[in-house]
């Protein structure tokens, strides 16, 4: 028997409780005053025994560890985005698709609000959190637990009947309130506003010092539950079952029959969003039986079972003063609309994007109008008309700028591309810039001790041209430079030298070939597995690759057409940068599979479901979503979707047990 780590439970579980009656359910049973006695009572307690230490006591709520740097994690579920619809016929036509696929006469579904804020992934294991992790590229993220633990409505340990393993998604939002106060206060202070509420969301969530964080009155809103073999059947019960284990869950949802009742609860809360506590942008719709989810599956990008509506965006009209243009990192051109300022969700905007030539000449736009400005999902906002009642009597039509800003040369334009081109690709200061900073970018090169900022300088004094230059910088080149010291030049130097340890399939995305980006670099990484063999693939060839179309095969074939480009690429294979996989990249990887294309479907017993699909891919094969007679094999677990299974029985298709598959490989 021990008393005092007895009296420690005691007071943990009292303050938990009080903490989930006052956050959560939003019923107070004590006064603040007694709960902050009480809560000091077990800071006290604590600070005389850290024997009995417990990671997820209520006192860490108050906050006060350090984060330097968040670590990255890689989701055990990826976090998928959400399609948008934004008409009764784009629902209409999303429900006959679903019971197409699924061969059923119609399908029920789960209304429930947008959440406007940072979308989160928490971990528990037997009713204790264990991690949380921002939703980052889908992939991967970043861990912020020691954050997420001072948000009051995040429970540190459940109650009642969970399941010992799962995850749940939620978005971390400031509500409406708490965001006026947090203003209210800037302003007494004499301080910056903060612009609306989702961005101070996202932003707490990246605070070095988690009792910043614990003084922002942020929320965490569930909406979805992951695991292997939950105790659910419907979507709708994923919401209450997380609400009686002591999440904050909007009791709003609502189960939808068809699109008309799916409307109606669309219409409402567009209607009535101004009476919630904070902001939505939308409503998400969700088949509601997970069976059926689970058979829908995913496309790249989203799921097949859901769906976002998203209310109609905001709109202010405004004075475009000017139209200027920019030039990307690989000659594109942009033009952009600087505008009179105007105050439009929340932001003040003084620029919008106009994409190129073609949008301009659509919609007619001319310098001096009025123009009516949109913010949709992106940052930069966009022009979606103009005011002709207001356009000026001298006005003429725009006429597209035919000559680079910024070198001068006389733009390009292929057939049936969007964009204007500047074609100097190696004498234009901001492609050449351009190249060289997303060489060393977080996802690229991610060299450490030098920005964007540094590249522009390090160009504009004639020590690097391309790239490859940088791996002859010298510490005494560096130092001279403008806010540049011995330390900083060492860690600069330090930076490009630890960079040729990165992997190739970073290096071949570090390259800047227009079209490859970080999947298709990985992709053609995986296939070719060295720069080589990728040289001297024919577009021919590239396009057979699967995924890679004639656009991007074109590009990478012209790309190593260049003398520039291979004498770049020799001297980085020179000084050392990896062009081609590694022992250890090659290993566990083969061809056993290749051309076989499968579709995982139920849960396994040995290996996850992630964990099958990279076995595939690691193996040649290829993984996809949904049955079709270019389907090689069904790999089929427990909980098979019998409209999957009975699909694959009509195509013929073999369906392979897990052992079967394992045995295979
Ligand atoms: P988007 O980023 O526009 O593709 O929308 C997807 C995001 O909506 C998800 O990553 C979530 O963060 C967010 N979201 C907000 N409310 C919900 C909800 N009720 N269900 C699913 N996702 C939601
Ligand atoms: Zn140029």
């Amino acid at each position: 028997m021990n008393s005092i780590q007895e009296q420690l439970n005691a007071l943990r579980e009292e303050l938990r409780e009080h903490n989930y009656n006052y956050y959560v359910l939003d019923n107070a049973t004590i006064s603040d005053y007694e709960f902050d006695m009480k809560l000091k009572e077990l800071q006290e307690l604590e600070a005389k025994h850290p024997e009995f230490h417990d990671p997820n006591s209520p006192t860490l709520r108050v906050g006060g560890t350090i984060t330097k740097n968040f670590n990255t994690i890689p989701h055990e579920y990826r976090m998928y985005s959400l399609e948008n619809s934004y008409s009764k016929e784009d629902l209409l036509d999303w429900e006959k698709r679903i019971e197409k696929i699924l061969g059923v006469e119609s399908v029920e579904f789960t209304c429930e609000l947008k959440y406007d804020g940072a979308s989160m992934n928490l971990t528990y294991e037997n009713g204790v959190l264990i991690k949380a992790v921002t939703r980052g590229d889908g992939f991967q993220g970043d861990e912020v637990t020691n954050n997420i633990k001072t948000i009051k409505t995040v429970p540190l340990r459940l109650k009642g009947d969970f399941p010992p393993k799962f995850d749940i998604r939620g978005e971390i939002i400031l509500p409406l309130d708490g965001f006026k106060k947090m203003n209210e206060e800037r302003l007494a202070n004499g301080e910056d506003l903060y612009m609306n509420p989702r961005n101070t969301a996202s932003g707490s969530l990246k605070l070095q010092d988690s009792s910043e964080v614990a003084k922002r009155p942020l929320e965490c809103l569930l909406y979805s539950l992951k695991g292997e073999k939950l105790p659910i059947s419907t979507q709708f019960e994923s919401l209450e079952k997380a609400r009686s284990w002591g999440f904050k869950v909007p009791t709003v949802a609502k189960v939808a029959k068809n699109v008309d009742e799916i409307l109606a609860f669309v219409n409402y809360w567009e209607a009535n969003r101004h009476e919630l506590e904070y902001e939505i942008d939308g409503v998400v719709i969700k088949v509601n039986n997970l069976q059926h989810q689970d058979e829908l599956g995913y496309t790249a990008k989203a799921p097949r079972w859901a769906m976002a509506y998203k209310f109609k965006a905001e709109q202010v009209s405004t004075v475009l003063n000017e139209i200027t243009y920019q030039v990307g990192r690989t000659g594109a051109i942009t033009p952009v609309a600087n505008l009179e300022p105007v105050l439009l969700a929340g932001t003040t905007v003084k620029r919008a994007s106009l994409h190129n030539a073609d949008q301009i000449a659509k919609l007619d736009i001319r310098e001096r109008d009025t123009v009516f400005v949109e913010k949709g999902g992106e940052i930069i906002p966009k022009i979606v008309g103009v005011n002709l009642e207001l356009r000026p009597a001298d006005s003429t039509p725009t006429q597209y700028r035919t000559t680079c800003p910024e070198c001068g040369t006389p733009l390009e334009r292929k057939e049936g591309e969007a964009q204007h081109y500047c074609p100097n690709v190696s004498g234009c200061n901001p492609q050449i810039v351009g190249r060289i900073q997303h060489f060393i970018s977080r996802k690229a090169m991610d060299i450490e001790g030098l920005g964007g900022e540094t590249v522009a300088l390090l160009v504009n004094e004639g020590l690097i041209a391309n790239y490859a230059d940088l791996y002859e910088l010298t510490k005494e080149q560096v130092i001279p430079l403008e806010r540049m010291a011995e330390k900083s030049a060492e860690n600069l130097v330090n930076g490009i030298e630890a960079s040729k340890k990165i992997p190739f399939e970073r290096v071949l995305y570090a390259l800047g070939i227009r079209y490859v980006g970080e999947t298709v670099a990985k992709k053609l990484a995986k296939h070719y597995k060295s720069i080589d063999a990728l040289m001297n693939a024919s577009s021919n060839d590239l396009v057979n690759v699967d995924e890679i179309g004639v656009k991007i095969a074109e590009s990478v074939a012209l790309f190593f057409a260049e003398d520039a480009n291979l004498e770049t690429i020799n001297r980085l294979k020179q000084y050392g940068v990896q062009l081609e996989f590694s022992a250890e990249q090659l290993e566990g990887l083969t061809e056993t599979l290749l051309g076989k294309s499968f579709v995982v479907s139920g849960v396994f017993e040995k290996v996850s479901r992630n964990e099958l699909k990279k076995l595939i891919e690691n193996n040649g094969g290829k993984v996809s979503s949904s049955i079709s007679s270019k389907t090689s094999y069904v790999i089929a677990g427990d909980k098979m979707g019998p409209s999957k299974r009975e699909k694959a029985e009509k195509l013929n298709i073999t369906i392979l047990t897990e052992d079967a598959f394992l045995s295979m490989i």
